[in-house]
């Protein structure tokens, strides 16, 4: 399926009429120094500072430009934004800062990749090939929804896939988290420290979460467990009311008025196209050499949340994208290509 033309119709958050002379000019059997593969904070750090070494980078955005911020509302905790920002506005800022630098930024999915020789390819929205001397991967990760109709309408609304993010819209209000596994509990202490009171939906009569952090949750006076719960329905027109929860064991549904609903309950890597290629954990997450982003085969690098399940911030992705840039650029050099 070709997602990039289809974004070309859909998506409104930025400017048409530069990607569509840039589809016009692209051409197959290209040959390029450094090609980047998604366009979160980490793919456009990288394609700033890729640019910036003269490596004359080749960004391919993928199905969602601009990644996970582009879901989100107001961004305050990345530095360098005084009064804050809005997600999508950040990302339109990362890449017009790439492009300035001289970073190519293009519409488009890369749908196949062989690395298993020298350069390196990857299909165009199953249409036409590329050739790499060096790939840096940025394809992010996806947060896990529930999938109710509610969720996704109040989304942005009161609803969040992240409690660092927007925990902090709802200082001293009541919220509910879905989820129990390390990452639930680590979001219900963070929320805890903020909210007068956090909710927590566990879908079981127990946790996966590691001992320790359920023991803290557990401890923790102003959250609340509801074991063996689920989530009827988020509650709210324009923005969360309250949850609609219902028992597992028992059927019976009550209604818990609150003002934000966070939904933990895990996140996709968005490594499917290198599975069988690259070395990836048991959850998918790309595994890079310590202490830089060398994947498995030596010319391709990882950063961001493709290989991150611990931090999954913007800057700390925008970091691990200014490490595989550098990395890039010494691997490039190294091999006599640049
Ligand atoms: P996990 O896959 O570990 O846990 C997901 C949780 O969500 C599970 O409790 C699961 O329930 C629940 N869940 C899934 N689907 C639903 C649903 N439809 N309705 C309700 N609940 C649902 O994901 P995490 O993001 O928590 O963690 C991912 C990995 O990252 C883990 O290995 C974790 O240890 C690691 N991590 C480590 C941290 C650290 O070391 N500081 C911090 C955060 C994460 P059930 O148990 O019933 O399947």
């Amino acid at each position: 399926m070709l997602f990039g033309k289809i974004l070309h119709l859909s998506t409104s958050y930025t400017n048409f009429e530069h990607r569509q002379i840039i589809d016009i000019n692209m051409s197959a059997n290209e040959k390029v120094h450094c090609l980047i593969i998604g366009s979160g904070p980490a793919g456009y750090t990288a394609a700033i500072y890729a640019a910036r070494a003269n490596l004359k980078p080749v960004l391919y955005q993928g199905m969602q430009p601009g990644g996970q911020l582009t879901i989100t509302t107001e961004v305050e905790n990345y530095p360098g934004y005084p009064n804050g920002i809005m997600g999508p506005q950040m990302m339109v800022d990362f890449e017009q800062q790439a492009q300035r630098m001289g970073a190519d930024i293009r519409w488009g999915m890369v749908t196949k990749v062989d690395f298993s020789s020298r350069p390196f390819k990857a299909e165009i929205d199953e249409e036409t090939w590329i050739e790499a001397d060096s790939v840096i991967i940025a394809t992010g990760a996806s947060a896990k929804w529930l999938g109710l109709e509610s969720e996704q309408r109040l989304n942005g609304h009161g609803v969040s896939a992240c409690a660092v993010c927007d925990g902090f819209f709802f200082k001293g209000k009541e919220v509910a988290i879905v989820g129990a596994g390390d990452t639930a509990c680590e979001e219900a202490l963070y929320l805890s420290k903020l909210c007068s009171k956090v909710h927590m939906l566990v879908r079981r009569g127990e946790m996966r979460a590691s001992k320790v952090m359920q023991a803290r949750v557990l401890k923790t006076e102003n959250i609340q467990i509801y074991w063996n719960s689920e989530t009827a329905e988020v509650l709210g027109d324009d923005h969360v009311t309250g949850l609609r929860i219902r028992n597992t064991e028992t059927g019976a549904e009550s209604d818990i008025a609150l003002s934000a609903f966070f939904v933990a309950i895990g996140h996709e890597p968005n490594s499917s196209l290198f599975r069988g290629i690259l070395d990836m954990d048991e959850q998918g997450y790309l595994i890079t050499q310590p202490g830089t982003t060398k994947t498995n085969i030596e010319g391709v690098f990882a950063c961001g949340d493709v290989q991150d399940k611990i931090y999954r911030q913007a800057v700390s992705a925008a970091g691990t994208g200014c490490m595989a840039a550098l990395d890039a650029e010494r691997y490039l050099g190294a091999m006599d290509l640049h």
